[in-house]
């Protein structure tokens, strides 16, 4: 899916290795003179192979000359994909760029330019502009953070390295799907190194489900034709069951001694039941009507609190990060002119380092409180281990990881 943690890379400068020109389906064997030259046979035999199976999925053969006579293996789509951060990112870092101020504002901008075109995706989609545009902010700047790596090349490198050829092969299928149907070139199909493309960064996959043509020249251009970001944009998040007219959420304020441990995604009730917890909005106000609605603490007890609906599950059929919906409901909040959060981020705590975070799940399993298998990564698992650790000890059970708690363990 769209992945936002790419939209930085996708305009690094990649080194490339052109591999000879292969005709789209015949094996050229030459002789080997270097394991470079010996890697790029390999990936030219893959991409023979590949064409095969896709000449006989229906994909006719100028599109495979057009999509795999230049087709290059490029490394710097695999350091990428190897590349594991270091840190786990603090939730406030990562929204003060994704809800910058400037990118309130170009947002409002955008608003305002495109009103009367918006307005009619949303009343033929029933997904509020606002939204639409946040979306667009979130993945691509506004359209001018696209990537330029050519989408074949990413996912033919992806294909042929192997990590996870499956996904990949499916998705260089579908975009050679896209070339064939002649809604873009392959010059102009370019994204970020994991094949997400164009202003809504959509895999191809989704592009051949969701995308749509809204301004009538025949083509889905989702790279260059704004009217086609926004609808397809608005689509997906459609028919990936958005609900018209219900909030996402709200921040909400929590009642003196409330159970942290109630603070799940899988514990699930109506605004009201949580009403009759002593659950408020922020500012003290009766919380709106929101079905199957959860608590979430993105910093833990010390930081704002939010209770989301469906609606805000929906954003992460996008991308299934919490950090990325709240970053899309809360721009779109802020660019219908909606209220900023009220409770502070605790940015004195510090991200855990990906070796801390196992130290602590390593501890949390030593001292019996079942966290899985350490990986590193913060999941259920984890923030069950803590939440049990904490309640032992008496601490809020937010399940929240910090480095007093990795000291509290050692
Ligand atoms: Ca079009």
């Amino acid at each position: 899916m769209a992945l936002l943690a790419l939209v930085g890379c996708a305009s690094t400068p990649l080194v490339e290795t052109k591999a000879s020109p292969p005709p789209a389906t015949v094996v050229t064997p030459t002789p080997v003179a270097s394991s470079e030259d010996a890697h790029n046979q390999k990936f030219i035999r893959w991409v023979n192979e590949f064409s095969a199976t896709a000449s006989a999925a229906g994909i006719n053969g100028a599109t495979l000359h057009s999509a795999f006579d230049t087709v290059r293996f490029l490394p710097r789509v695999i350091e990428l994909d190897r590349t594991q951060p270091e840190f786990t990112r603090n939730v406030w870092d990562y929204l003060d760029s994704a809800v910058s101020a400037l990118r309130i504002s170009r947002g409002q901008e955008k608003l305002l330019q495109l009103r009367p075109q918006l307005d009619a995706i949303a009343a033929r989609y029933g997904v509020p502009p606002e939204v639409l545009v946040a979306i667009w902010g979130v993945e691509s700047n506004y359209g001018t953070h696209v990537g330029d790596i050519p989408a074949i090349d990413a996912l033919a490198t992806l294909g042929f390295e192997g990590r996870r050829e499956e996904w990949a092969s499916g998705q260089l299928l579908a975009a050679l799907k896209i070339l064939q149907s002649g809604d873009i070139s392959r010059e102009q199909m370019v994204g970020s190194w994991a094949g997400a493309m164009g202003q809504t960064q959509f895999i191809p996959s989704v592009f051949l489900a969701y995308a749509v043509d809204a301004d009538g020249d025949g083509k889905r251009d989702i790279w260059g034709s704004v009217p086609d970001v926004m609808a397809s944009t608005a689509n997906f998040i459609s028919q990936s069951g958005w609900r018209t007219g219900q909030p996402w959420g709200i921040e909400v304020r929590l009642p003196q001694g409330f159970d942290y441990v109630r603070a799940d995604a899988a514990i699930r009730q109506s605004a009201e039941a949580w009403a009759s917890e002593g659950v408020l909005a922020v500012d003290g106000k009766p919380l709106p009507v929101l079905p199957d609605s959860f608590l979430l603490l993105p910093a833990g007890a010390r930081g704002p609190a939010f209770l989301v609906g469906p609606n805000f599950r929906t954003i992460l059929r996008y991308n299934n990060a919490t950090s990325y919906a709240l970053a899309v409901h809360l721009l779109a909040q802020r660019i219908a002119n909606g209220p900023a959060l009220r409770e502070p981020w605790p940015r004195d705590l510090q991200a855990l380092t990906r070796n801390q975070m196992l130290a602590l799940q390593t501890a949390l399993n030593a001292h019996g409180f079942d966290s899985g298998t350490p990986d590193g990564m913060v999941g259920p698992a984890t923030q069950r281990g803590i939440r049990l650790y904490q309640r032992s000890v008496g601490l809020p059970a937010d399940g929240y990881p910090t480095l007093d708690l990795l000291q509290r363990l050692q």
